[in-house]
């Protein structure tokens, strides 16, 4: 079976959060289900720098204000489809926008083009991949299916897995003639949205298929509270959304061969765990004894809850925890991260920025990895921490519910708890499961059998790419009944 997957960043070539890393790490888990899996990516420099085996294999001659190639590629064990053109990526910043974070204008063109690309292959455009099923992520190319209902690949079955329902690529209703679409694509049924263009609501209206990446957030987003306005859409999806949770890559992320880290380690010798414990302490400038070192890797964003951990940073150090965060996002949460850096040395230590490799550190040399956010599709910081022994404190929504159980009476007494859950989402209950964490902490037995438990724990891709290959499976046999 072969499968186009469409998607705007990928790792190891483009990250700025779990997407790229769901694209990375899907070829390769479904290859074992006998999916190949080629990704259309867009050709940003960092892109074209990181492939090989360049052949071009499709031209446009103006693709939204330009010419551009379809490349043949690949990195690595990924087969790529690389979209190369100039006028829409070749630019210093991130895939999104400038250095300084700012959105660029033409995203709705740049993302269009992708799309557009993503539905020409489908079309068959490469002789030599004609894909049988097309995977797209996100807004950024939901609107490959879009272009496939209203022309180019109708009869080719669209699966649309929503990463985070909060971006959705909203547009003004007068960007829709550009976009090459018949008139009628302007309509409930397709692409307007409230009055404008909708990219994300155009994808989830035209796949096939929905899918979201956790059982527990495909039920969330269809209640007012997190359907973030596509909550009435949803439910009237016939077949819903279905929620298969991401796992990660166990090749990339394995304390047992991690050269990233200080010191490499498994369930069974973790005392060699201490190395990365001195490690990080070091590195964030923390009191190298005391207690539970909680750290944060992720955007700084409302979304993650981390507004809460700037407001409580005082309290957390005065019960006596002490805080690692790697990230970068609102200023105002910044600002005031850093502030309490400098109130509490020793206790609490911030690094603003992007760092891979610190964030391996992270999760080998912290005892918590908190992940407090206001919802989560999936979450992936959590299924590290699991791997790597670092124990997950988590708000108990989307996949952050699915995927750590919490040391309640019953799970302790089984030797089954994995982490701990709280829930509203506040600083009061946020500070309740750290108090928990810290005394769980102090009983070295439990705690570790907490971690162990952890890393026992099957966080790979191998159930949920079944998953995802039967339902290609099923698709495919709605084409041909
Ligand atoms: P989201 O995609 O919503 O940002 P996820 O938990 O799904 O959140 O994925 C975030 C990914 O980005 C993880 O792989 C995490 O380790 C990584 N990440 C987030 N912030 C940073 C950072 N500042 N430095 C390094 N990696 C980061």
């Amino acid at each position: 079976m072969k499968v186009l997957s469409v998607a705007a960043e990928i790792f190891p070539l483009v990250k700025t959060g779990g997407l790229a890393d769901v694209a990375g790490a899907l070829p390769a888990a479904l290859a074992s289900q006998g999916v190949a899996m080629r990704s259309l990516v867009p050709g940003y420099p960092r892109v074209i720098a990181g492939i090989k085996n360049i052949e071009p294999v499709h031209g446009f001659d103006s693709l939204f204000g330009g010419p551009a190639k379809l490349l043949s590629a690949s990195a690595g064990d990924l087969e790529l489809y690389v979209l190369d053109a100039p006028h829409l990526f070749e630019r210093d910043g991130g895939p999104y926008g400038d250095a300084t974070g700012k959105d660029w204008p033409d995203n709705w063109m740049r993302f269009a083009a992708l799309s557009k690309a993503g539905a020409e292959i489908a079309a068959g455009a490469v002789a030599a991949f004609v894909p049988d099923i097309v995977h797209v992520h996100d807004w950024q190319s939901a609107l490959t299916p879009v272009y496939m209902k209203y022309g180019s690949a109708p009869a080719t079955p669209s699966v649309m897995t929503v990463h985070n329902l909060a971006f959705q690529g909203q547009y003004a209703a007068d960007i829709f003639p550009a976009l090459g679409l018949p008139q009628h694509a302007y309509s409930v049924d397709g692409l307007e949205y409230y009055g404008g263009v909708g990219f994300l609501k155009g994808g989830l209206q035209c796949s096939w298929a929905i899918t979201t990446v956790s059982p527990t957030y495909a039920q969330e987003i269809r209640t007012p509270e997190f359907g973030m306005g596509l909550d009435g859409l949803i439910n009237a999806r016939q077949g819903g959304v279905h929620g298969i949770v991401n796992g990660i890559d166990t090749g990339v992320w394995n304390p047992e061969t991690d050269r990233q880290i200080a010191k490499t380690y498994s369930a069974k010798a973790m005392s060699n765990r201490e190395a990365n414990r001195r490690a990080l302490a070091q590195r964030f400038k923390l009191d190298r004894d005391g207690g539970p070192v909680f750290a944060v890797v992720s955007r700084l964003t409302w979304q993650k809850g981390l507004d809460l951990l700037a407001g409580a940073l005082d309290g957390i150090v005065a019960m006596g925890g002490r805080i690692a965060v790697l990230g970068s996002g609102d200023q105002a949460i910044e600002g005031a991260l850093l502030a309490g850096a400098a109130r509490h040395r020793g206790k609490v230590g911030v690094v603003i920025g992007y760092d891979e490799a610190l964030s391996h550190l992270m999760q080998a040399g912290a005892d918590v990895i908190l992940v407090p956010s206001r919802f989560e599709p999936c979450g992936l910081t959590q299924l590290y921490g699991l791997r790597y022994g670092c124990v997950p404190l988590v708000a108990r929504t989307g996949g952050l519910a699915d995927t750590v159980i919490d040391a309640n009476d019953a799970a302790l007494s089984m030797g089954v708890a994995t982490g701990i859950q709280f829930s509203p989402v506040d600083t009061g209950p946020m500070m309740d499961a750290m108090r928990r964490a810290i005394s769980l902490f102090h009983d070295k037995p439990v705690w570790k059998g907490m971690q162990q438990a952890g890393m026992k724990c099957d966080v790979s891709w191998t159930r949920s790419a079944a998953l995802y290959a039967n339902l290609y499976k099923s698709l495919l046999k709605q084409k041909n009944p």
